[in-house]
């Protein structure tokens, strides 16, 4: 790392104590961006970096709720308004026992640069909650939004800071954060949240577009390589929002997606994930995956508790958590065969995994350019909100394709002009700062 840039991050270190995945986070952008400094001296002068670790604001708060026994049940609640340069913080919202302080910072930090790289007006922000919807009823689920709306509303706003879905928030705790806001402010605000169901305020794509969009993003990987996802066997892990929608776009664009997982373990089926079948248990039963095996018969085998990386792949899709590709795992990878990856879960690959990756040719799709589909069309949800326009399934799939192969080619062009070609993890952190730097330094010390 560049000198100056060393006595930056031991900084971060200093100043966020026990934080380890916000410095993974930070290291990473740190070593990319040395380069940057040489060309742009005026970055430096200004502190831009130092100003860019260092979140605008953080919210930690209670959320006291009732379960289903009458038992009071108390969670924390995080929102980290990280750099609001571009426009107003973005990011969505992960409900998980795992949250805490400095998960949500780095999920903050990779926002900014990932809502940069999209080219749309938005800052990055991120937050969340140590709560567990799993195992949770409907009515339990909708308690905890209400208790966590109750104090999110004073924070936020469509000119403010626009939350979204992550892990655990899909489409049921959008609507009740959404109904709470809109009960509380007596405002119907469309703007002041993405993800939401078409029947109030949604848009078309936004559930599948994380997905839809890291497929289409290794598409373009492999078009610069001469090839494509035609035949290719895949496997993906998780089988939540982002999992689901980069396996039906993959079997669209061609290829045979044979393993998927989830905390419990993987399912392998020779013949190609049936989504229809995965989509019942996930989505609307909210099953766990050995159900998938047993349904599906003599296809396929569910794994207990073993990990999805083992399944020989020549494209892997990591599409559920953070650090779930360590060194080994991508050494056992690269010698079965794996020619790509495509991240569609935030810094799923750890430092270890992510060298063994570059280091053995394989074309490296980081997650702040590879997902960047899901915040792209919630820019273009609040797009249509303010306007109280609509847009067809069939365009809104055309624009989140274009801003998709747009980044992918900066992140290469950026890579090329300084002298990383093909390293698309170079590319995707320097163009994703380069335009944060420059709009920060546009509006002063502020
Ligand atoms: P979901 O909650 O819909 O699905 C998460 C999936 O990952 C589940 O199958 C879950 O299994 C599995 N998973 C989660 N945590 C762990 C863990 N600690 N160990 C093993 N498996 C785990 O979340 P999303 O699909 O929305 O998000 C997945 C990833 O994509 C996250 O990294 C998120 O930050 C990222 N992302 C999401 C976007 C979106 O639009 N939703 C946008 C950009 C990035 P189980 O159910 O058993 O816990």
């Amino acid at each position: 790392m560049h000198e100056k840039l060393s006595s930056i991050y031991d900084n971060v270190l200093r100043r966020n104590p026990g934080e380890t995945e916000f410095h993974q986070a930070v290291r990473e952008v740190l070593e990319s961006i040395g380069p940057v400094l040489g060309k742009h001296p005026e970055y430096a002068e200004s502190k831009i970096i130092e100003r860019i670790c260092e979140p605008e604001r953080q919210i930690i708060f209670r959320v006291p709720w009732a379960d289903d026994r009458g038992e009071v049940q108390i969670n924390r609640g995080f929102r980290v308004e990280f750099n609001g340069a571009l426009g107003p913080y973005k990011g969505g919202l992960r409900f998980h026992p795992s949250v805490y302080l400095g998960i949500v910072k780095f999920l903050g930090f990779e926002q900014i640069f990932k809502n940069s790289l999209t080219g749309l007006p938005i800052g990055g922000g991120k937050g969340g909650s140590d709560f567990d919807p799993k195992g949770r009823s409907d009515r339990e689920v909708m308690r905890f939004c209400q208790s966590f709306m109750t104090e999110l509303y004073r924070h936020i706003g469509e000119y403010t800071d626009v939350p979204a879905g992550d892990i655990g928030v899909g489409g049921r705790e959008i609507g009740y954060l959404f109904g709470q806001y809109k009960r509380i402010t007596n405002r119907y605000e469309s703007g002041v949240i993405t993800g939401k169901g078409l029947a109030y305020g949604g848009a078309q794509v936004r559930t599948e577009a994380t997905g839809y969009g890291c497929a289409f993003f290794v598409d373009e990987m492999l078009k610069a390589r001469g090839t494509s996802f035609d035949g290719r066997r895949v496997t993906v892990s998780g089988s939540g929002n982002v999992a689901v929608y980069t396996i039906e776009k993959i079997e669209q664009l061609g290829g045979r997606v044979v393993a998927c997982s989830d905390s419990s373990g993987y399912v392998l089926d020779e013949k190609g994930i049936d989504l229809d079948l995965l989509k019942q248990i996930k989505q609307v039963e909210r099953g766990r995956l050995n159900v998938y095996a047993e349904r599906r018969g003599h296809n396929a085998t569910f794994v207990a508790g073993r990990n999805v990386w083992e399944v020989p792949c020549e494209v892997a899709m990591p599409s559920a958590t953070q650090n779930e590709i360590t060194g080994r795992d991508a050494a056992v990878m690269v010698g079965n065969g794996c020619i790509a990856v495509g991240e569609g879960a935030n810094m799923p690959t750890t430092p270890e995994g992510i060298k063994v990756f570059l280091e053995a040719g394989v074309a490296f799709g980081p997650g702040k350019a590879a997902n960047a589909g899901g915040v792209a069309t919630s820019a273009l949800e609040m797009q249509q909100n303010a306007s109280r326009d609509s847009w067809t399934f069939e365009f809104s799939e055309h624009r989140l394709e274009e801003i998709m192969r747009d980044i992918h080619d900066r992140c290469l062009q950026t890579a090329d002009e300084y002298g990383m070609p093909g390293d698309y993890v170079a590319g995707a952190n320097i163009d994703g700062f380069r335009r944060v730097a420059d709009a920060m330094l546009a509006l002063g010390l502020i």
